[in-house]
């Protein structure tokens, strides 16, 4: 199949043979039809594939087809986006799926200076790709009408309900034009978005692509046991044991992010990061700096993890756990793009088997466990079922009581024999820096580490083991 047989019209299919694409994605094949026809379409996928030129293409062309020109103030085509970055990436697709067409278009999103926005709102735009709240400014501001809009498009739509958008996007539904085309996205399909769903849409053509909450096949998954505090060194030990030089690492907070970063950094990795309190323009060079091969290394929190596009990045490492399953779903979905192989790699700790759980449930698939040799977990991950349910660990046999120390035989506390010296046996990072006194280290920050010291990772079997990775 070609895109030309999908009845695009020839400034496209120019624009598609610069940027090299060949084929149409399933997503596409389905979508770009059924948009063209000006149907409603109800569509479950997830980034990755392909779907932003899925909507973007046929809507550029209703746009050079259809309708008044646009007014000032106005907006023809509306597209809701959860986040910043994927605002600003919905827009550079349609500016690279759009060129030569004639048509003004904008993003618009909180975080930075309203004013130029509204700016370029005075002469109206053809695509407006907005998040929720920042479109609602814009409208109270009288800055966007939007009895022009034909087209509304909710991308990400379950990220934007995660994100506590449903009030927003209500208030956007009552405001718009009743006669309109409405294109929804979403990986997963909970409930509230199936209830969206029933409110917005006509009669749409549903389009599935992969099963819903599916994690795309061509990426190898697994799961590291660790102990929470082991975590940090056990990044840095896979990253230099695996020759693992270029990677998106997802951690849960800020403070996570900087003290990886600043280990990446001392280890002579080009490093940057991204996070919430970060001002946005430093957020997007972090990006263009991962995506140009400037860093190599990106080190992100949750504001990262949906609709960054990224092009053949191999690999995907959690440090930290999603606490909304579908996040991984998102995370993961960075890596084996377009067909490309991935591999993602989660460090899990016992406190975060819930989460683990959840996230099998959600994929329906167990993911393998891999313990590092050096770095088993004292605290153990519980196994769970192919449901996602965690399974109980059987009791421990009651050890039998000590023997009383007699004169001679070997003292022994509470039933657990003495640390043996340990001179040669290898302390985590944090230790050997107070030890060696480098106060100053980042190590000595950890926030990762739980508040009871650790004594040992048993030392690493000689021989070591096979490299993995992409
Ligand atoms: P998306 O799922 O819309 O975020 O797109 C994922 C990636 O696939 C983006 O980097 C697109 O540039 C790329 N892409 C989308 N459609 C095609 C296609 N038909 N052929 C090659 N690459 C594509």
């Amino acid at each position: 199949m070609s895109f030309a047989s999908l009845g695009l019209i020839d400034p496209l299919l120019r624009n598609l043979q610069d940027l090299n694409y060949q084929t149409p994605t399933p997503v596409q094949a389905k979508a770009i039809p059924a948009v063209l026809s000006g149907k409603d379409v109800m569509g479950a996928a997830q980034t990755g594939t392909g779907k932003t030129a899925g909507f973007a293409l046929p809507l550029l062309q209703r746009l050079t087809q259809h309708g008044p020109a646009v007014s000032s103030n106005r907006a023809r085509v509306l597209v809701l986006v959860p986040t910043r970055e994927l605002a600003e990436q919905v827009l550079q697709s349609f500016m690279a799926y759009g060129k030569g067409l004639d048509l003004r278009f904008l993003a618009a999103y909180g975080g930075v200076s309203i004013n130029p926005q509204m700016m370029k709102l005075r002469k109206g735009v053809d695509v407006l790709v907005a998040t929720p709240g920042r479109l609602l400014d814009l409208n109270r501001q009288n800055a966007v009408q939007f009895d022009q809009v034909q087209t509304l498009v909710l991308d990400e739509a379950d990220r934007m309900l995660d994100l506590g958008f449903a009030r927003e996007l209500d208030a956007v539904f009552a405001a718009l034009p009743a006669q309109r085309q409405t294109l929804l996205f979403s990986a997963t399909f909970t409930d509230d978005i199936r209830a969206i769903a029933a409110t917005i849409l006509r009669g749409p053509v549903n389009i599935s692509v992969s099963p819903p909450n599916a994690t795309a096949s061509n990426i190898k998954q697994w799961v590291v046991p660790v102990d929470k505090r082991n975590k940090p060194e056990l990044f840095m030990h896979l990253v230099a044991e695996n020759n693992w030089e270029h990677a998106l690492v997802f951690v849960k907070t800020r403070n996570g992010v900087d003290y990886l970063a600043s280990m990446l950094d001392e280890a002579g990795y080009a490093v940057d990061t991204i996070h919430g309190d970060k001002p946005q323009p430093a957020r997007l060079r972090a990006l263009e700096r991962f995506k140009t091969g400037e860093v190599n290394m990106l080190v992100a929190t949750d504001v990262a993890a949906r609709g960054l596009d990224i092009d053949d990045l191999p690999l995907v490492i959690n440090v930290d756990l999603p606490i909304v399953a579908q996040d991984y779903v998102h995370r993961i979905g960075r890596t084996g793009r377009a067909g490309a192989s991935g591999v993602a790699v989660s460090l899990v700790c016992a406190d975060e088997a819930p989460q683990l759980a959840a996230i099998e449930a959600l994929i329906r698939q167990t993911l393998p466990r891999e313990e590092e040799p050096g770095f088993e977990a004292e605290h153990r991950v519980p196994q769970t079922s192919a449901t996602g349910q965690i399974i109980k660990k059987p009791k421990k046999p009651k050890k039998p009581k000590a023997p009383q120390a007699v004169p001679g035989a070997v003292q022994v506390l509470n039933n657990k024999p003495r640390p043996q010296g340990g001179e040669n046996k290898r302390k985590p990072a944090a230790q050997r820096a107070v030890a060696a006194g480098e106060g100053t280290s980042p190590s000595s920050g950890n926030p990762f580490s739980v508040r009871k010291p650790r004594s040992k990772p048993a030392s690493k079997p000689a021989g070591g083991r096979s490299k993995r990775g992409p």
